[in-house]
């Protein structure tokens, strides 16, 4: 009966055999496609010491970081390009001032800055809830009325922001 692949997780039939070591006397059974992997990585390896080994790993270890700094030069150009067509974006905004009263006053509720983000805004509203929360506030007012108007001013940035 055939062996299956020795190679976790491979369920193919074994037909191939591969040395497991130098001394040739124990033997892998794999199939095709990881007997040709297997052997592949022996012949580089098989005529080289350990030290030899642990060499050229460093220098490919070197090789890589050199092309990885190449990669971020050319990240970062990307990102100079994005902020510059995204600064434009943000200048051709309609002026904040025009805002609805509701949401200027919804700003004002949780204390934050109309330029304020909307995960700026989530941010704050966690910090308050928790702080003002009927069921865990700190403070001498217990009644959930400050909690009742920072969820209103949440929820009328949260459509503001188009969020659901
Ligand atoms: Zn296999």
């Amino acid at each position: 009966m055939i062996k299956k692949c020795e190679y976790p997780g491979c369920t193919k039939a074994g037909v191939c055999r591969a040395p497991k070591n130098r001394e040739l006397k124990e033997y892998w059974c794999f199939c095709q496609e990881h007997a040709a992997e297997y052997n592949k990585n022996w012949n580089f390896y098989a005529n080289m010491t350990p030290d030899e080994i642990e060499e050229d790993w460093e220098r490919q270890t070197f090789g890589e970081s050199t092309k990885r700094s190449n990669e971020d030069t050319k990240d970062y150009i990307k990102f100079l390009n994005d902020f510059i067509s995204g600064r434009d974006t943000f200048d051709k905004m309609p002026p904040k001032k025009s805002l609805p009263s509701e949401i200027i006053s919804a700003f004002k509720t949780l204390g934050l800055p109309i330029t304020a983000s909307w995960r700026e805004i989530g941010a704050k509203y966690r910090t308050l809830a928790k702080k003002l929360h009927p069921d865990t506030a700190t403070g001498s007012d217990s009644s959930g009325l400050e909690f009742a108007k920072i969820s209103a001013a949440y929820q009328t940035l949260k459509r503001h922001f188009g969020k659901k």
